[in-house]
């Protein structure tokens, strides 16, 4: 089971990325709502004197409309929808100004600007979605533009076309590569900061979110899961004798064992030291019991070897069933801890849940005189 692949990291990466570029993107919104609004105040008032007042009565609304949006853009639900009204407003206008009779060639330069906006606040796909058609549109009214300029000679003619479409498709690639690897950046990072760098398994951050999700998602389908806390047994023995290095190999070991053994539908994680965490989703107590025997039996048997030193370890399981043992994150860790020290307490290698104290053959071996 690729960790990074899980279904249930899947969603917690997506939702992580998603939460940064938000926060990012809203206040780059913001600051642009600022902007634009309080340019387009001024430039209403501008037009209104250059004797285009129908321009001017748009860029107000359209202004009112911006600063409204600096009131809501942080809070807002319907980011997306904000966001699209700005650009897809703000582009036809740009098109609109490039259209009027006495355009300035400098109306132009915003074309360029419109990858730059679209790549920064929807991301690489659909911002490259939104500003490829404008662009083709404002090179088209460009091209109509400088068709009507007096005295531009062909070769002039071919020279301003060519810059504007060289200039804008070079955007379009340094924007897409921009927000690629800015992306792929951001994912990297994401995943560093979820798993445990040692095993490759979800650090205690990540298993907590992912327990407390999976609360949640019961909660909805009022379907049932198992938290387990594992513990290897005398463990700083193993560091003592053979050296830190061995002991890494055998987290490592066992962090390996737990994958193999479990359904795609469980999540592992190391929550430090040599303690992992398991939530064993949809699994009734005596079906979560016998999982769980089952794979301490496994790691009992598994044969170890390191730097040529064969190595055996044991490990104390503790199980808590929820909702019985704990309706909250941290209630039920709780209960589970209490579980994992109650099966140390009682000599360790064994899985103690609230229902069953002792494996079958640990308390066979009590019962023959250990206890
Ligand atoms: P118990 O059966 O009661 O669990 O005993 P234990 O020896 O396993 O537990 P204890 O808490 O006394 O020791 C845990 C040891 O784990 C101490 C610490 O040095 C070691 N340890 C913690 N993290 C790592 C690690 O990343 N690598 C290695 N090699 N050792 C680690
Ligand atoms: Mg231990
Ligand atoms: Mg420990």
């Amino acid at each position: 089971m690729d960790m990074l692949n899980h279904p249930d990291l899947g969603k917690a990466l997506t939702q992580s990325r998603s939460g940064l570029r938000d926060d990012h993107r809203r206040s780059l919104a913001r600051f642009l709502f600022w902007v634009t609004g309080l340019s387009l105040m001024v430039f209403a008032a501008l037009q209104m004197f250059s004797g285009y007042p129908w321009v001017s009565a748009v860029e107000l609304v359209i202004g009112t409309l911006a600063l409204i949006g600096v009131a809501r853009i942080n809070h807002t639900p319907y980011f997306e929808r904000w966001v699209y009204g700005y650009l897809f407003t703000l582009f036809s206008f740009f098109i609109v100004l490039m259209l009027l009779p006495d355009a300035s060639m400098a109306a132009f330069v915003w074309v360029l600007m419109m990858p730059v906006l679209a790549y920064l606040l929807l991301g690489r796909r659909e911002g490259m979605i939104l500003s490829v058609p404008f662009m083709l549109l404002g090179c088209a009214v460009y091209f109509v533009f400088l068709g009507g300029v007096q005295g531009l000679s062909k070769a002039d003619f071919v020279i301003d076309f060519l810059n504007m479409v060289l200039c804008g498709s070079l955007m379009q690639v340094f924007m897409y590569m921009y927000e690629q690897r800015r992306e792929e950046a951001e994912q990297r990072l994401i995943e560093v900061a979820q798993t445990d760098a040692l095993t490759g398994l979800a650090n205690r951050g990540n298993f907590q979110s992912t327990l407390i999700r999976t609360i949640a998602e019961s909660e909805r389908s009022s379907s049932v899961f198992a938290l387990v806390m594992m513990d290897i047994d005398h463990f700083k023995v193993i560091n003592d004798t053979h050296g830190h290095e061995t002991g890494d190999y055998v987290l490592q070991e066992i962090g390996q064992c737990l994958q193999e053994r479990l359904r795609g539908t469980d999540f592992v994680g190391r929550l430090g030291g040599e303690e992992f965490g398991l939530i064993l989703r949809d699994v009734k107590p005596k079906a979560a019991y016998e999982l769980i025997e089952e794979l301490r039996t496994r790691i009992a048997a598994r044969k170890l070897r390191f730097a040529n030193v064969d190595l055996s370890v044991t490990a104390t399981f503790g199980l808590a069933q929820w909702p019985e043992d704990g309706r909250t994150a941290d209630l039920l860790f709780s209960a589970a801890d209490q579980q994992l020290y109650r099966g140390k307490r009682a000599g360790r290698n064994q899985v103690a849940s609230p229902t069953k104290v002792l494996s079958p053959q640990i308390k066979d071996v009590a019962a023959g005189g250990k206890g």
